[in-house]
């Protein structure tokens, strides 16, 4: 692992201001639940079509411990057990369902169970089954990341309300406006992780989140630190300065990073029993009529998110899944959301930098924004020619896909991509 450099940009280029607060949604008259919802995941369909299904019902189970199974977002009937294309043209394994009776959950406030008595291992197993699943970043099944995490004792929890790239702030809405809901959420992984170490980053723009947390933590020891509004924030190497872990004997101490809408999941499974089956989703961009945060459906589709925000003002130059510097490009408007999806930005042709790709002119730029210390101008030319194994001895594998190197590349070089593309290559076409 090469040695990380302060690196990063700031300020960030500006985004169009969005809307505080979120709303929920209008409930789709069809949703399209992908099997494919977190790293590895292989699931079988347990429901054939014409099926009855109640909203939050388990409809694909895997036989591995590692999955997560996937729940019905809305009440209806199975309309087909298939496949579905993703967003970016691949295709997964996908249960269509039509809204259909009653709703066993929307508008119910079911009393809190109580957790305290609970095991680790008993919550956990609440976790896995309500089929949380980490993000935005990592796609993991939270209960892999927290199980993981307790082999070292005793950790450091973060929660991580640093994610300043633009169009990235759905996780924080998520704190400010219920910071009584994820201070207890931190609870209950503090128990499940051994550990009274809690901390909270939030980044400068996020005050509402600050204040939140702050009035609601109350007995709960959280350690609440402000990071500059610069980007990035909240990569390990920074959160693990934040907290005091410098290296040495430190090196051996885990930091477990768990982001809001982890966290409020995870709450909602452990007092409610509610299955992930929806989501925070902060819908921008400049060719989007309101831009907003919304809490959508899983399933619901791209277009259907789109138009709850009042639709398109002209047509967008680009959209993109996730934020403008490591989001990826919507190729199909018609994929469904789904559990690590974040963000949906429609870009208009001037906030789209315009342009072909031109021949790197040697600037640099690129090596000095790279927080990791490697060489993307490199690292492209070598995954052009094909020559995987220098790239891979270059870093390839180092490079956490920030975005910063394309962000600044005055040739307009899709550096990330070709680093992607360099990765699957020498993953055997898996990324
Ligand atoms: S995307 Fe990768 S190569 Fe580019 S700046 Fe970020 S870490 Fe460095
Ligand atoms: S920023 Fe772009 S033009 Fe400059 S060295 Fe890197 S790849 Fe080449």
């Amino acid at each position: 692992m090469r040695a990380i450099s302060a690196g990063g940009v700031a300020p960030l280029p500006t985004q169009q201001p969005l809307e505080q607060g979120f709303w929920n949604a209008a409930v789709p008259s069809l949703c399209v639940v992908p099997f494919q919802q977190h790293t590895g995941s292989r699931l079988h369909s347990l429901v054939k079509p014409g099926e009855l299904v109640r909203e939050g019902m388990v409809v694909a189970e895997s036989d591995s411990r590692l999955a997560v199974p996937i729940h019905a977002p809305i009440p209806g009937r199975v309309a087909t057990v298939g496949q579905t294309t993703l967003l970016d043209g691949t295709t997964s394994g996908a249960i269509a369902i039509e809204l259909d009776g009653e709703f066993d959950r929307l508008g119910k406030n079911p009393e809190p169970r109580p957790w305290r008595d609970l095991s680790p291992e008993a919550l956990l197993e609440v976790i896995r089954s309500a089929g949380v699943v980490c993000g935005p970043r990592a796609s993991v099944p939270a209960h892999m990341h927290l199980r993981r995490s307790r082999q070292s004792h005793p950790p450091v929890l973060m929660l991580d309300v640093a994610e300043t790239e633009p169009y990235m702030s759905a996780d924080a809405e998520i704190v400010a406006e219920d910071g009584a809901g994820i201070v207890e959420g931190l609870e209950i992984i503090a128990a499940i992780l051994g550990t009274d170490r809690i901390h909270a980053a939030v980044a400068g723009g996020f005050s509402r989140a600050h204040r939140a947390i702050r009035a609601a933590r109350g007995d709960v020891a959280i350690a609440l630190h402000r990071l500059p509004h610069r980007y990035p924030a909240n990569s390990e190497y920074h959160l693990r300065r934040v907290v005091g872990l410098r290296g040495g004997a430190d090196d051996a101490v885990d930091l477990v990073v768990v982001s809001p809408s982890t966290v409020e999941a995870i709450r909602d499974a452990v007092l409610y029993g509610k299955p992930q089956i929806d989501r925070v989703i902060a819908v921008g961009g400049g060719a989007v009529q309101r831009p907003a945060h919304i809490r959508v459906r899983l399933g619901t589709s791209i277009a259907e998110v789109l138009q709850e925000c009042g639709g398109l003002l002209e047509e967008p130059a680009r959209i993109i899944a996730g934020g403008t510097l490591t989001g990826r490009l919507v190729q199909n408007i018609n994929a469904p959301v789904t559990k690590t999806m974040s963000a949906i930005v429609a870009l208009t042709e001037a906030e789209v930098r315009g342009g072909e790709e031109e021949p790197c002119i040697g600037c640099g730029g690129c090596v000095r924004a790279c927080p990791v210390s490697i060489n993307p101008s490199l690292l492209n030319d070598l995954i052009l020619d094909g020559r995987h194994r220098e790239a891979e001895a270059a870093g390839v594998f180092d490079c956490t896909e920030c975005g910063l190197c394309a962000h600044v590349c005055p040739s307009r070089i899709p550096l990330v991509d070709r680093i992607r593309d360099g990765k699957r290559s020498l993953s055997g076409g898996h990324s």
